[in-house]
C-alpha cells in the first residue's frame, strides 16, 4: 500500500468540503489502493506549494476556494475549460508535469443530463441569475450545448465582463426584464447564493415560464431551495444542485486512480447523511 496514490482537496478552510466523502466512498466501492485527505494550506504557502507539487507526494488534487487562480497560474498546462474559465478545480502529476482542469461544466452538464434527460433538446434559450466564479462554469456550459443565455447580476457590471469574455451568445439584463424573457426560456439556473442556508430566498414569479421549462439551483444546502420548491409546486421539471458537486468530481477521481466512477443513489444518500449531521451539529 506505500506506493498506493495519494490524492486531496486543498483549501484554506477546507474542512467544510465534502470530496474526501466522495472520493473514499469510490475507492471502497471500486476496491482501490489509494487515499484521499483534506489539505488546509496556509495562503501564504499556496504558490510555493503549487510550484512545487511534484515533492507532495500527491498524485493530484482538487483545488478549492481560494486557489482556483492561483493553481490555474502554477500549471504547465491547463485544458480548455480551465483555459476559458481562469480557474483550475483538478490538478494532475504526469511525467513531472502539472495538469490542469476545470471540471464544473462537466459536473453541471453531467447533473442535468442525469437529473432531467434532454433538457437540452426543449428548447435553446436558458435564464442565468448570477455572474460569479460558478456562473462562469454555468455559461459556458450552456453555450457549450448550443443555447442563448440571458443574464441577470445583482451587479450589472460584473455580468457585462462575464457576457464579454463569451461574445453574443449572452445578453446582460435588468431585473425589470425578468417577466418577459421568463416566458420564452426552456431552463433557469440561480447560482447566486440567494436560498442558500442563512441567505434570503430568490423572490421570483415564475408562473410566465413555459410548462416544459426545467429549474435548477446549483446552491444545494438546503437540497431543495425555496427556488426549487417554487418550481415544483409550479409543476416545472427540477434538478438540485448536489448532482453537479457528485459529478465533477468524476473526472479527477479517474485520472489519479485510473477507474471511471458512477454518481449513484448510494453516493447522494451518503453525501446528503453527512450534510444532516452538520445541520445536527449546527443546531447542537
Ligand atoms: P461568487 O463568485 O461569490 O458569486 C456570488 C454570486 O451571487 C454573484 O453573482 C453575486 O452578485 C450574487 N449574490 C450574492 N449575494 C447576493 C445578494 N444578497 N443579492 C443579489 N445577488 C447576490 O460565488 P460562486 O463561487 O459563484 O458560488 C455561488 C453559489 O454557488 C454558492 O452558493 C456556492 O456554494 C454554489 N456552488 C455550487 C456548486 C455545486 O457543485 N453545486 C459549485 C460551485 C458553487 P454580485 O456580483 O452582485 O456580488
Amino acid at each position: 500500500m506505500e506506493n498506493a496514490p495519494r490524492a486531496a482537496v486543498i483549501g484554506w478552510p477546507v474542512k467544510h468540503s465534502r470530496s474526501p466523502i466522495i472520493h473514499r466512498h469510490w475507492l471502497k466501492t471500486y476496491d482501490l489502493a489509494g487515499s484521499y485527505d483534506r489539505l488546509a494550506l496556509e495562503p501564504e504557502k499556496a504558490e510555493a506549494f503549487f510550484r512545487s507539487f511534484s515533492s507532495s507526494g500527491l498524485v493530484g488534487a482538487n483545488v478549492t476556494i481560494p486557489y482556483k487562480e492561483t493553481a490555474f497560474s502554477c500549471c504547465d498546462e491547463v485544458d480548455e475549460t480551465a483555459r476559458v474559465l481562469g480557474a483550475v478545480n483538478t490538478i494532475v502529476l504526469k511525467d513531472g508535469r502539472l495538469l490542469g482542469s476545470n471540471t464544473d461544466e462537466f459536473g453541471f452538464l453531467g447533473s442535468l443530463d442525469s437529473g432531467a434527460p434532454g433538457w437540452d433538446e426543449i428548447g435553446k434559450t436558458a435564464i442565468v441569475l448570477g455572474a460569479g466564479g460558478a456562473a462562469r462554469a454555468v455559461v459556458w456550459a450552456l453555450l457549450s450545448r448550443g443555447l442563448t443565455v440571458h443574464l441577470f447580476n445583482r451587479t450589472r457590471k460584473r455580468a457585462k465582463v462575464l457576457a464579454d469574455r463569451f461574445g453574443s451568445g449572452v445578453q446582460v439584463h435588468e431585473f425589470d426584464d425578468l417577466p418577459t424573457i421568463l416566458k420564452t426560456v426552456s431552463i433557469f439556473v440561480n447560482t447566486t447564493s440567494f436560498g442558500m442556508e442563512g441567505q434570503p430566498a430568490l423572490d421570483v414569479d415564475l408562473s410566465p415560464m413555459p410548462g416544459s421549462a426545467v429549474v435548477t439551483d446549483i446552491v444545494y444546502v438546503p437540497l431543495e431551495t425555496p427556488l426549487l420548491a417554487l418550481a415544483r409546486h409550479r409543476g416545472l421539471q427540477t434538478v438540485d444542485g448536489l448532482g453537479m458537486l457528485l459529478h465533477q468530481a468524476i473526472p479527477g477521481f479517474e485520472l489519479w486512480f485510473g477507474h471511471r466512477p458512477q454518481v449513484t443513489a448510494e453516493l447522494r444518500s451518503i453525501v446528503l447523511e453527512d450534510m444532516a449531521w452538520d445541520e445536527k451539529l449546527g443546531e447542537a
